[in-house]
């Protein structure tokens, strides 16, 4: 489903993804974890191709992500079609960025309608089925300053969900919002996993990874250091960078 090969990621002369190899299957659900400025957020945008890999191969669906290869050589997706690729892969941020003049239910049908050119009545229907799903049907009407963080992150959820992605990036998602709020989102996400969303998910809680994660990643310095079943890596970590980071968070 996902496949990266060598990836290498330069902003300047700052040499950020230094050869990450990384395997995500259908349906799994894979954790990546890591100190602060070790790449996690360069390596997911760089799957949904918000940034250009320097080199190295990004494969999403067995597509190739931001290019096409002929006899050996790498040409340039246009615009369009890099936004094609895009389409089928949702991402959360940390920050909710609803778009604050909008309701939730207009935050939520507003890509399937403009993007997908479907009928505003079939975007509604679907919108309804999201919100229900993530327990905010009651608060269609709603304006994103009106609820909680939590309940913005479940709206931005939703809006992902929207537009039917076979693939789903998290960055942080709970990172933002005050303690009591987390268990509603990670719920949300438990659910999507349990339905067989593919999912790579860039977290600081280590109870969701354990629990839900089928890999764990350990991310430093711009590779994967390690990666296995979050059981084995949180509790016998083979590396001695992983062992350091995990006795600072756990
Ligand atoms: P955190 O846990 O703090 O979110 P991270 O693992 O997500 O960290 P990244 O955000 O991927 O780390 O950043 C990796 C490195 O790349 C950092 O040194 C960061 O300063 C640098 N970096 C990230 N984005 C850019 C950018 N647009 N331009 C220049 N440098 C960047
Ligand atoms: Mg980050």
């Amino acid at each position: 489903m996902v496949v990266a090969d060598n990836i290498h990621k330069h902003y300047g002369r700052l040499h950020v993804l230094r050869g990450v190899d990384l395997e995500v299957r259908r349906g799994e659900v894979c954790c990546v974890i890591g100190p602060s400025g070790s790449g996690k957020s360069t390596f997911l945008r760089c799957v949904n191709h918000l940034e250009k890999i320097s080199a190295g191969r990004l494969w999403v669906n067995g597509q190739l992500m931001g290019y096409r290869e002929k006899n050996g050589r790498l040409y340039e997706l246009r615009e369009s079609e890099v936004a094609a690729q895009r389409r089928d892969i949702g991402m959360v941020f940390q920050r909710f960025n609803l778009f604050p003049h909008m309701s939730v239910l207009a935050n939520v049908t507003e890509a399937p309608v403009q993007v997908k050119r479907m009928p505003r009545a079939e975007a509604r229907e679907i919108a309804m089925g999201l919100l229900e799903r993530v327990g905010l049907a009651d608060k269609a009407g709603a304006y994103p300053e009106q609820l909680s963080g939590g309940q913005q992150q479940r709206v931005a959820i939703a809006r992902a969900l929207a537009m039917n992605p076979s693939l789903m990036l998290f960055d942080e998602p709970t990172s933002a919002l005050d303690p009591e709020l987390v268990g509603e989102v990670l719920d949300v996400m438990r659910d999507l996993a349990e339905g067989g969303m593919t999912m790579i998910v860039v977290t600081h809680e280590m109870g969701f990874a354990r629990e839900v994660g089928d890999t764990l990643v350990f991310m430093d310095g711009g590779v994967v250091v390690e990666r296995g079943a979050p059981r084995d890596v949180l509790d016998s970590p083979q590396h001695e960078r992983t062992r350091a980071f995990l006795s600072k968070v756990l």
